[in-house]
């Protein structure tokens, strides 16, 4: 296949979980694709004594066997966003990149929450890269369009029965003399966390730079993403991708799967009520390259998109996992500080009218539990399941990355 030299695109953060299929996804796509990564992620681990549970190779593996497999190349360039300044700069205005997908951030809430120091990192981390990435655009003199990961989290959990918006509320504001005017705000951001809080504050960074630069950028406001493998890192086992279950940055359902896997009940906590949006990643990666092909116009104010496919309560969840693999489910007492039920209702309107066709949970299991829970059980170490993240000093702990 060829690669398109006007097509260039930049994905920040490109050797994680979400990153790395839509690198390949991208390049297989005909983009010229440069990943961009300082491979803080795989430091995490060595941190946590933590592996992902798919034997992930080195970066320089992985592009290795993308060339062997497809002859395409994919470049590569080592640098921290929150700090490397100039050199983002430079390559910005080297390859004028028709778009810069953003997914360079640290995205564990359980780990942003550990101890005084992970909050300072995970703050520093994630404002100065995204605020870094849109004055180097700015400094570069392109008009390169942002693709950015957002999380779904940064409307807190539940909608009071509303459903909710693509990023923006129609609110009507009383004036001092009797009238009323209608105006479009942000939807009020509840962050559960000081990850989430990183996340509530791109959002004004983003429509800051877009109102004072005319930056056009989407804000993808994403769902937690389960499943494992795309089409592409199916190739070969060296481009496989991560599967995180540890109780940092494992969601609820790999922790179910490698609870089903390695023959322990599922663990619900409280009455399971709880409710959680979901997306699978390979309609991650082809909600990404959606919002690139279209992106806003100039002047547009900045681009909010709900990009997730189903909501799941996490007892249904547990259910349906145990249904596929026969492990019982136990209901345990609830460590986390939340309601013991809520709705979530949410607009995803606009990715459905652009194309996108669903993967379903009810589909894509069966072949997550034999693919990758019980192919890779033997790399399981269960005592690292549960979460030892302490969200208040005294508080109970919290589990799973609700990313
Ligand atoms: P990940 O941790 O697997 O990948 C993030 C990548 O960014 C890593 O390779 C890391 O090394 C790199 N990175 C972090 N800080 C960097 C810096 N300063 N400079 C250069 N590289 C840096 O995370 P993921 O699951 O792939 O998530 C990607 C994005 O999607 C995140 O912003 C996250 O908030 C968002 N998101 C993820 C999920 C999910 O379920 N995984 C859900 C909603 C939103």
């Amino acid at each position: 296949m060829r690669q398109n030299g006007n097509s260039r695109i930049l994905v920040l953060g490109g050797d994680g979980f979400c990153g790395w299929p839509t690198a390949l996804y991208l390049s297989r796509k005909g983009y010229a694709v440069t990943i961009v990564d300082n491979f803080s992620r795989r430091r995490i681990d060595e941190e946590l004594g933590v592996e992902s549970l798919t034997p992930i190779e080195s970066m320089g593996q992985r592009l290795q066997c993308w060339w062997e497999m497809t002859g395409l190349t994919i470049d590569l360039l080592k640098l921290d966003l929150a700090c490397d300044f100039e050199p983002l700069v430079e390559l910005i205005a080297e390859t004028r990149p028709a778009a810069i997908v953003h997914f360079a951030e640290q995205r564990a809430a359980p780990y942003s929450m550990k101890s005084s120091r992970h909050k300072r990192y995970t703050v520093s981390n994630n404002i100065n890269a995204t605020n870094n990435i849109l004055a180097a655009v700015v400094d570069a003199g392109v008009d390169s369009h942002i693709v950015h990961l957002g999380t779904m989290g940064v409307y807190g959990y539940g909608s009071a029965g509303m459903k909710i918006p693509e990023g923006y509320l129609d609110v009507e504001i009383p004036l001092d003399n009797g009238q009323r005017i209608s105006q479009q705000i942000l939807y009020p951001s509840n962050p559960g966390s000081i990850y989430h809080l990183t996340k509530s504050q791109d959002q004004l960074l983003f429509a800051y730079y877009n109102k004072n630069d005319g930056m056009r950028i989407t804000d993808l406001h994403q769902g937690i993403v389960w499943g494992t493998q795309t089409v592409e890192t199916s190739l070969d086992e060296r481009l496989i991708n991560r599967f995180d279950y540890d109780g940092d940055y494992g969601t609820v359902l790999n922790r179910f799967l490698m609870q089903a896997a390695t023959g322990h009940e599922l663990t619900v906590h409280g009455t399971g009520g709880q409710t959680r949006a979901f997306i699978h990643i390979s309609d991650t990666v082809r909600c990404i390259h959606l919002a690139i092909s279209s992106p806003p116009d100039p002047g547009e104010r900045v681009r909010i998109m709900n990009q997730m496919t189903e909501t799941y309560r996490v007892r249904d969840l547990a259910r349906m996992i145990a249904d596929a693999s026969g492990a019982p489910v136990a209901f345990v007492d609830n460590p986390r500080n939340e309601a013991a039920e809520n709705e979530l209702f949410v607009e995803n309107a606009r990715l459905c009218k652009l194309g996108l066709k669903p993967t379903y949970l009810a589909q894509g299991l069966m072949e997550e539990i034999s693919e990758v829970a019980e192919k890779y059980a033997h790399r399981c170490n269960p005592e690292l399941i549960p979460c030892r993240s302490y969200w208040r000093t005294g508080n109970a702990p919290q589990e799973g990355a609700d990313t």
